[in-house]
């Protein structure tokens, strides 16, 4: 294990898991380096973090909000660049070692695609290109020998628990879900939930739409998805416990029945730390356990029919091809009409039902193919807006 300085391009650095990552990179003691930072609008808190960081370069990707920004601040040796296309090129640059993928949304799937290209290590944290694109994604990074970590904090733990064993002896993995804010809402009262309790979860701090994901429980479906790809399992091997207090990320089941987990208090910083110095593990920021206090461990089955993304997760995690694509495209569409107040909370689910059922299924998709259905989908959509 050499000291080098590992250079890591963070995309998305101003978003919940973007900031952690900072924090991650600025306790490392110079053993991490922020070499590349990108936002989409939040231009005042970009330019604040390049006065904090230095970076090589700092990427806008939307152009009107990079025009209305005083940059004059910038550090001598800090480049402005602009648009998705630049991003794209400069996640490819020789000098970055890491891209740590941390845009929200099927909008991190090109710049997350290009890294892969690149041959570079990826951080990811943007499940949505695993969903949108699974196959074709790893399939990419087989040929240029890409690695992909998994920031997201129950395939980590998946991750790092597999390393106990031999990975054909693993049976099954058990996803953990703290099960939101709704956990013990009945039917009825899921159908009328506000936006302000939708955005109130119990134990993870996080950006707006993965807030909500965790309130319809729409992110453990994208997660069945993502670690279907990722570890390529079978949907059989894919469990879902509830489990409140968000300690236990995941689990993985060997074939003699044992089961090895991963513990920590829910706080990112340490899966993000995990994929940026892996192998190597070093004192970072992350929350650490009490171990002085009583701490109650509880895991109970996920009730399917109360939150029936769990469900259309599966049928998406098995059927492949474009369904991925159309249900990440109708969530977020759906969850974007909700945070606007013009789709109610109990729509969510079913508009992405009907969306994907409505879809014209291709098992062997391009890419081009799985972009113009995410604009398809998103469109679809509207019919379930009432504005
Ligand atoms: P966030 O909303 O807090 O931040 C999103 C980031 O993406 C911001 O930096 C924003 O500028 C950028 N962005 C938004 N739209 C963009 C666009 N069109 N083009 C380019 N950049 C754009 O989101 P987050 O909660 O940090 O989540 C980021 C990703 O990490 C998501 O895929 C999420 O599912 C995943 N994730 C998040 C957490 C968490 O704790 N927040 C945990 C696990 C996985
Ligand atoms: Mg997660």
């Amino acid at each position: 294990m050499t000291d080098r300085v590992t250079d890591i391009a963070v995309l998305g650095s101003t978003g919940s898991v973007g900031r952690s990552t900072l924090a991650v990179i600025a306790a490392s003691g110079g053993r991490l380096r922020a070499v590349a930072l990108s936002a989409h609008s939040r231009t005042a808190l970009l330019a604040q973090q390049a006065v904090e960081c230095r970076p090589r370069f700092v990427v806008v990707t939307d152009g009107e909000a990079a025009s209305r920004q005083d940059w004059s601040d910038l550090p001598a040796g800090t480049e402005l660049v602009v648009g998705p296309k630049a991003l794209e090129e400069i996640v490819a640059r020789v000098e970055i070692d890491v891209v740590l993928a941390a845009i929200v949304g099927s909008a991190g799937l090109r710049s997350t695609w290009a890294a892969i290209a690149a041959g570079k290590m990826i951080a990811l944290a943007n499940k949505e290109t695993l969903v949108v694109a699974g196959p074709l994604v790893m399939d990419l990074a087989a040929r240029r020998g890409a690695r992909i970590l998994p920031v997201d904090s129950e395939h980590s733990a998946v991750f790092q628990a597999m390393q106990a064993g031999r990975r054909e002896d693993v049976r099954r993995i058990v996803l953990t879900a703290s099960g939101g804010p709704f956990r013990n809402h009945t039917s009825e009262q899921l159908a009328h939930v506000t936006i302000e309790e939708a955005l109130a979860h119990p134990t993870w701090d996080m950006g707006p739409k993965i807030t909500i994901d965790s309130a319809t429980m729409m992110n453990k479906a994208l997660e069945i998805i993502e670690a279907r790809w990722l570890f390529q399992l079978d949907v059989d091997q894919i469990e879902v416990m509830i489990h409140p207090q968000s300690m236990v990320h995941s689990m993985v089941e060997f074939v003699d029945g044992s089961v090895v987990a991963q513990l920590s208090p829910p706080d990112m910083k340490l899966p993000i730390q995990y994929a940026l110095e892996y192998p190597r593990r070093s004192p970072g920021v992350a929350e650490r356990m009490d171990w002085r206090r009583n701490i109650e461990l509880t895991f109970e089955p996920a009730d399917a029919q109360r939150f029936p993304a769990l469900e259309l997760g599966r049928e998406v995690a098995r059927a492949g091809g474009t369904t991925g694509a159309v249900l990440n495209a109708a969530n977020e569409a759906a969850v974007a009409g909700f945070l606007k107040g013009e789709l109610a909370f109990g729509d969510i689910v079913p508009a992405c039902r009907d969306v994907l059922q409505h879809h014209d299924f291709d098992p062997s998709p391009t890419l081009d193919d799985l972009i113009r259905l995410d604009g398809w989908a998103r469109q679809e959509v509207s019919r379930w807006v009432c504005t």
